[in-house]
């Protein structure tokens, strides 16, 4: 069974990891993975690929358990010595392991390479599991309009300062993402949506992660068009992210924070939206009248990924989905 599935970070990654390595999940299934690189960012004339590395790390074994990204034992001392030196950016968590990485991306971007290529590189080291690549290999970075703190004029700074300096707390006006003009999907991103059995979103943001990958042109369409049935999982429970700061991203694009307002948005493929199926937390069980409503198919079950067979049961039961019709 060829599954595609977008992801950003955490929730893309620990979702893949239960769809990939739980003992839950007995089918065998050949995965692709489009992640997002709208959060990627350039620090200290390094190349930071956040969510493709967070994906490559938790499913090579190699991310911190503790905090979801950047590498387990891992060390800060260059980061530490950059501050020394007065360099900015401060507040970015560059891992001396993770630097590495970085480099190496880094060096072979220089040379020539594009991501996707590099991506496939790396992962022959952490060998994943699934193929990974990256939305696009162009330059496109997520901004996010803000009252600038101090002067209050308005300006767009890096999604990655808004996340981690400003802990999404100065109040988005709008995101943008700088050189989406230029972008295009990378190779075997479009097939890989249209060949694929079944297309799997996770409980990705819908804005900054899922949202960006959609503005890739090409995707959404190929999303709504695609003959594989398309199952999202929200990652939105009781109203609220289950981690990270989604809630200021989806107030930014005046959605409520709601398992029922994320499926709105997304839509129903039906009405020229993305979305066959939702599933949402048994919590939130409430809502599947509404969301059937939209002309999208709702389950309610445990949507926690306190562990990867949790994670896998929720994979599992988006499966079965394709199963039962
Ligand atoms: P990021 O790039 O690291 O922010 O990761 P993603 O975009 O892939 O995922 C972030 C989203 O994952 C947040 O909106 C969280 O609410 C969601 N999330 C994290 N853990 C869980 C979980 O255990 N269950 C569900 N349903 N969502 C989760
Ligand atoms: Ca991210």
């Amino acid at each position: 069974m060829k599954i595609t599935s977008l992801a950003g970070g955490i929730g893309g990654a620990r979702f893949l990891r239960g769809l990939t390595q739980s003992e839950k999940v007995t089918r065998n299934v050949d995965v692709t993975v489009i992640a997002n690189t709208g959060d990627d960012i350039w620090v200290h004339g390094v190349r930071v690929c956040p969510d493709l590395d967070t994906v490559m790390y938790t499913l090579g074994g190699g991310i911190s358990a503790e905090r979801g990204w950047g590498r387990e034992g891992e060390t800060f001392t260059a980061k530490e010595e950059l501050a020394i030196y007065g360099v900015e950016p401060t507040w970015f968590g560059l891992g001396d392991k993770d630097l590495a990485t970085h480099l190496i991306r880094t060096t072979s971007l220089n040379a020539g390479y594009p991501l996707s290529e590099v991506t496939q590189a790396l992962c022959d080291r952490w060998e994943p599991g699934v193929h990974l690549i990256p939305m696009t290999d162009q330059r496109c970075e997520t901004h996010v309009v803000v009252d600038h703190p101090e002067t209050g004029a308005r300006i767009a700074m890096h999604f990655q300062e808004w996340w981690i300096r400003y802990g999404a707390q100065l109040p988005a006006h709008e995101f943008i993402q700088v050189g989406l003009d230029q972008a295009q999907p990378a190779p075997g991103v479009i097939d890989a949506i249209m060949n694929a059995d079944l297309i799997l979103l996770p409980p990705s943001n819908p804005v900054v992660s899922i949202g960006t990958i959609l503005a890739i042109p090409g995707v959404h369409d190929a999303i709504r068009n695609t003959p594989a049935p398309v199952i999202g999982l929200s990652p939105i429970i009781n109203n609220a992210p289950v981690r990270g700061m989604a809630d200021a991203c989806l107030s930014a694009i005046n959605v409520e924070t709601s398992a029922v307002s994320v499926a709105r948005h997304y839509g129903s493929r039906s009405s020229g939206g993305i979305l066959d199926y939702w599933l949402i937390d048994h919590s939130d069980s409430d809502s599947l009248a509404e969301i059937e409503d939209l002309g999208i198919s709702a389950r309610a079950i445990p949507l926690l990924m306190t562990d990867i067979d949790a994670a896998g049961a929720m994979a599992n039961s988006a499966l079965d989905l394709v199963h039962a019709n």
